[in-house]
C-alpha cells in the first residue's frame, strides 16, 4: 500500500521542529529514521497531512555527557549511539542489547529516540531507558520538560508526549562503580522484535530488572539481593503480575516461562559482572 497524501517538511532545529508542531498539532508527525513510521503511513495506520522530518539537523544529533548522564539528541541514530567509543564503559547495558535490534541496517537510519517516542513494548530501547531509570525532554515551543522513563510509557505504542511536543533528548544515567548489567532475549529469528526481553542491574544494594515483550509497556521490579529460590520466587510473581496473553506467536504460559528463565539468567549475568569488578 501507499501512504495518503502529506506535506513535507525539513526541520534543522528544534526551535523550527517545534514551531511547526505548535502550528499543525495532531495533524503533523515528527520523521525520524522513518523506519517505524513509514510503515504506519503505508498501512493507513495514520494519515498525517505533514510530515517533520527531522533526520538532518545536525543540532538535533548531539551524543553528549552531562552531569552523570549521557544526552542523546532526537535525530542521532541507534548505530551512531551503537559505534561510541566507550559505551562499554558508559552504558553497558545498552552495548549488551544493541545487537538484538533489528539489524545495523535498520539501527543506520532508525534513532534512539524514534524508538523510544515510537514506544514498542517489545523494543529494546525503551526497556533499557526504564531499567536505568533514565529520562526524556519533551520539549514544545521553548519550554521543556524532563519526565522520568516510567511516566513517559503509557501503554503500547502510546506515551506521555502532547501531539505539539518534540522528544528532544533521551539521558541514561552512567553506570556507576559497584553496578553489573545483564540483557537476555528470546526472538524468533535474528533481529525480530522481542518475544520477551529482560534487563537486570545488579549493584549492592540490590536488583533492578525489567521486562519487555510481554505487558503494553516495559514493566520494572526492584529487590533486594535475592538468590535461589526467593529469586525464583520474585521473578515467578513478576511473571504473574505482567498479565502475557496468548496469542498466534506464543502463549501467556511459554512468555510468563521465558520471563522466568530469561530473568533468571540475566540476573546471573549482572551478578558475575558486577563481582569481577
Ligand atoms: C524490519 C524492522 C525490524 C525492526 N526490529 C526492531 C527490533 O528488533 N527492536 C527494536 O527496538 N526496533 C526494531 N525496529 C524499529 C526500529 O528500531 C525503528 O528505527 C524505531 O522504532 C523508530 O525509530 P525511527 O527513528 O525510525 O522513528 P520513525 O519511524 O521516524 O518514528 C517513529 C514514531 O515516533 C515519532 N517520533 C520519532 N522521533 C520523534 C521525536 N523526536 N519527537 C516526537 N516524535 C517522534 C514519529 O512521529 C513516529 O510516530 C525494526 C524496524 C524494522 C523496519
Amino acid at each position: 500500500m501507499k501512504p495518503a497524501a502529506f506535506d513535507y517538511v525539513r526541520a534543522d532545529s528544534a526551535e523550527a521542529a517545534c514551531e511547526l508542531l505548535a502550528r499543525h498539532g495532531e495533524q503533523a508527525r515528527i520523521l525520524a529514521g522513518g523506519q517505524s513510521l513509514m510503515a504506519v503511513l503505508n498501512m493507513r495506520l495514520a494519515q498525517p497531512e505533514m510530515l517533520i522530518d527531522i533526520s538532518r539537523s545536525v543540532s538535533l544529533a548531539r551524543i553528549e555527557i552531562r552531569d552523570g548522564y549521557l544526552q542523546v539528541g532526537a535525530s542521532a541514530t541507534q548505530a551512531e549511539l551503537e559505534w561510541r567509543e566507550g559505551l562499554a564503559r558508559e552504558l553497558p547495558l545498552l552495548q549488551l542489547a544493541f545487537p538484538h535490534i533489528s539489524h545495523f541496517q535498520i539501527r543506520n537510519r532508525g534513532t534512539v529516540c524514534g524508538s523510544i517516542a515510537h514506544a514498542d513494548p517489545s523494543a529494546e530501547l525503551p526497556l533499557c531507558l526504564l531499567a536505568l531509570k533514565g529520562s526524556v525532554v519533551l520539549r514544545r515551543g521553548t519550554r521543556q520538560r524532563l519526565l522520568p522513563a516510567d511516566q513517559f510509557f503509557t501503554g503500547m505504542l502510546s506515551t506521555a508526549r502532547a501531539p505539539d511536543e518534540l522528544l528532544e533528548a533521551v539521558r541514561f544515567p552512567l553506570a556507576r562503580p559497584g553496578q553489573g548489567f545483564g540483557f537476555r532475549e528470546f526472538s524468533r529469528r535474528h533481529g525480530d522484535f522481542a518475544v520477551c526481553a529482560v534487563a537486570a542491574i545488579a549493584d549492592a544494594q540490590g536488583l533492578r530488572v525489567a521486562v519487555g515483550g510481554v505487558a503494553d509497556r516495559p514493566m520494572v521490579r526492584e529487590w533486594p539481593l535475592l538468590e535461589g529460590s526467593a529469586l525464583d520466587d520474585a521473578l515467578n510473581e513478576f511473571a504473574w503480575a505482567l498479565d502475557a496473553r496468548d496469542d498466534p506467536q506464543i502463549s501467556a504460559a511459554s512468555r510468563r516461562h521465558l520471563v522466568r528463565r530469561l530473568g533468571r539468567q540475566a540476573v546471573a549475568e549482572a551478578l558475575q559482572a558486577r563481582n569481577s569488578k
